[in-house]
């Protein structure tokens, strides 16, 4: 049995412009104290600037997650920021474990499964038109006839791109040369990621 973790809700934030009229300034905690109210209602003080950098906003993000309504108390210029920022905040950490919880897609038996251009596994057939019937399909490296074209076409955008680059140190390239440069880039990249450069 899987156990579902309950659906979090997003604290709610409030400004609060001032501590208490009348309070002297030395009674009032620094910037980043947090004190814990009754029911989830959450006090932290903000001052006058919100200078937290990225981490200790994670941090504040991680320790407020679970109050029920944040009061952010000092200025309206510490406090506007600050509340963006945990949003912020909750917003990363919360895309983060959504795609951790996505399961990666299980190798299927009977098919190719490499990664495609688009990052998602191939799902031709194993060792279709391949040399291999249970490798790889054709498109995914299980052909050496397909591998070797591959290679020369690889070798060729290469020596190309390594041409043009040179000549565009000397001088402006034509618009033809330039796609060219970019097509031939293109190649290389790809190439590298699907592993044709090793
Ligand atoms: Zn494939």
């Amino acid at each position: 049995m899987t156990m579902t973790p309950p659906p979090w809700h997003r604290p709610h934030i409030q400004c609060h412009r001032a501590v208490e009229p009348g309070v002297a300034p030395a009674a009032v905690p620094s910037p980043g104290t947090v004190v814990p109210g009754p029911n989830g209602d959450t006090v932290v003080y903000v001052g006058d600037r919100w200078t937290a950098t990225a981490e200790e906003t994670h941090s504040l993000a991680a320790v407020l997650r679970h109050a029920r309504t944040i009061t952010l108390v000092g200025s309206l210029s510490a406090g506007r920021p600050a509340r963006q920022a945990l949003y912020d905040a909750w917003s990363a950490v919360r895309k983060a474990e959504r795609a951790a919880a996505r399961p990666p897609a299980p190798p299927v038996r009977g098919l190719c499964g490499q990664p495609r251009r688009d990052g998602l596994p191939c799902t031709q057939r194993s060792g279709w038109g391949a040399d291999d019937p249970d490798g790889p399909c054709r498109y995914h490296g299980g052909s050496t006839a397909v591998r070797e074209q591959r290679r020369e076409e690889l070798v060729a955008q290469t020596e190309l791109w390594v041409e043009l680059t040179t000549r565009a140190r000397t001088g402006p390239l034509s618009p033809a040369e330039n796609l060219a440069l970019l097509v031939a880039e293109r190649a290389v990249r790809t190439a590298s990621r699907e592993g044709w450069l090793r």
